[in-house]
């Protein structure tokens, strides 16, 4: 089935089935790219001829893949409404994993990025766990929602920690210490029986907006996670940036402070004045409790927008400063790499249109005039299961060729 692929297969001239195939993958990743489409609007982004897309799609249809879904588009001038053709509910299953704090947390997402089940249990990560036990919780937790039948596809689980996704090997995660240098996609594969994949979180949510959400269709945008730490996840091109050996994304531990040995408050990295220290909840916390607005020790953005709605001119200068303090990383981001979005995950994306607005002005204020103009700064529409579908997409990205053939 997946011998596409296989870079071992010698190299022979194109065959009608190559053609075949290849149409069929470019009618799927217009759909993964756009979402559902008419026959005439898929024929048109899959570049392929008009005549020939009912010979592409209709076995698509009839191998239980595609199906013709509702419209609320209105009907063109005359005709009845060309119904959309999208993924079956029951196309492209993962199963997909993802630890906070002490629970694991695990779905089955379709092809659509549907969540069709989905469970949790909680694991004991404390130090001196060994890494095979906290595996084994997380197979165990999977194993409550793999379907008795039907097929998924393979499982993809987003780790709290640096990844070699190529390798499937968890570098570190400070969360799952056990997890040091560890071959968690081989050992999940072996307790489960299909293949797995892993990622760091981060980049999870990456693909899950690549794939599912605002980075549909995007060739170049951020996906970053805010709140407690912050991290980053880059699709440059159309495709996910991993870095040498998965070591990428840590913007937070850029330093944004002066190089003195005073300048800059200590971080959990080790080192002084990054990001993180001055565009994290810690901050946001303690800022709010030197200006002693009630509730300082949970302050989330959400809770600094009420007060700032009810009027609390503290709370709007504190606002500000935190818009100000984010969007010195963000406006990092956008001169190096020009990206189309920035779509904003955690606290920030929770904190309603006010934390929005601005950090829209403060990042405009800081990048480039040149590179303003094209650039949006969205909340993920993903929400709290961003990196369980994330995941999904992660399956899906290493997988595409089980649906498209
Ligand atoms: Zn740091």
């Amino acid at each position: 089935v997946n011998d596409v692929l296989t870079p071992q297969r010698p190299p022979r001239l194109v065959s009608s089935t190559d053609i075949g195939r290849t149409n069929r993958a470019r009618v799927i990743q217009a759909l993964c790219d756009h979402g559902p489409l008419s026959r005439a609007d898929l024929a048109r982004l899959a570049s392929v001829p008009r005549a020939t897309i009912g010979g592409i799609v209709q076995p698509l249809v009839d191998a239980d893949l595609l199906e013709e879904v509702e419209t609320s588009t209105p009907a063109g001038r005359g005709g009845k409404p060309a119904r959309p053709l999208w993924f079956r509910r029951t196309s492209g299953i993962s199963a997909t994993a993802s630890l906070h704090e002490s629970a694991c947390r695990v779905a089955l997402v379709n092809a659509r990025g549907e969540v069709l089940d989905e469970a949790e249990a909680a694991v004991d990560l404390e130090p001196g766990t060994n890494a095979d036990q906290c595996t084994r919780a997380v197979a165990r937790t999977l194993k409550l929602i793999l379907p008795k039948t039907g097929r998924v596809i393979g499982v993809g689980m987003a780790v709290p920690g640096v990844c070699d996704s190529e390798r499937g090997v968890v570098v570190g995660s400070v969360q799952v210490p056990a997890w040091t240098d560890y071959p968690l996609a081989r050992e999940l594969s072996g307790l489960l029986d299909l293949e797995a994949f892993i990622d760091n979180d981060a980049r999870c949510q990456a693909l899950g907006e690549k794939w599912f959400g605002e980075g549909r269709g995007v060739s170049t945008f951020a996906s970053i996670q805010t709140g407690q730490g912050l991290g980053v996840g880059l699709v440059v091109d159309g495709t996910i940036f991993r870095g040498e050996g998965g070591l990428t994304g840590e913007l937070g531990h850029t330093p944004v402070a002066g190089a003195g040995p005073d300048e800059g408050q200590p971080c959990l990295c080790g080192l002084r004045g990054c990001w993180e220290t001055v565009a994290g909840l810690g901050w946001l916390r303690s800022q709010a409790a030197a200006r002693k607005l009630p509730a300082a020790n949970q302050m989330t953005s959400e809770r600094l927008a009420a007060l700032v709605a009810a009027g609390n001119a503290e709370a709007a200068d504190l606002l500000q400063r935190y818009a100000a303090n984010v969007a010195t990383g963000l406006a990092t981001l956008i001169n190096l790499l020009n990206p189309q979005r920035l779509i904003l995950h955690g606290d920030l994306a929770t904190g309603g249109p006010a934390v929005l607005d601005a950090v829209r002005e403060e990042t405009k204020a800081r990048s480039l005039v040149y590179l303003r103009p094209r650039l949006e700064i969205m909340s993920s529409a993903l929400g709290e299961r961003a990196s369980l579908v994330g995941a999904a997409g992660l399956v899906l990205s290493e997988r595409f060729h089980l649906i498209a053939d």
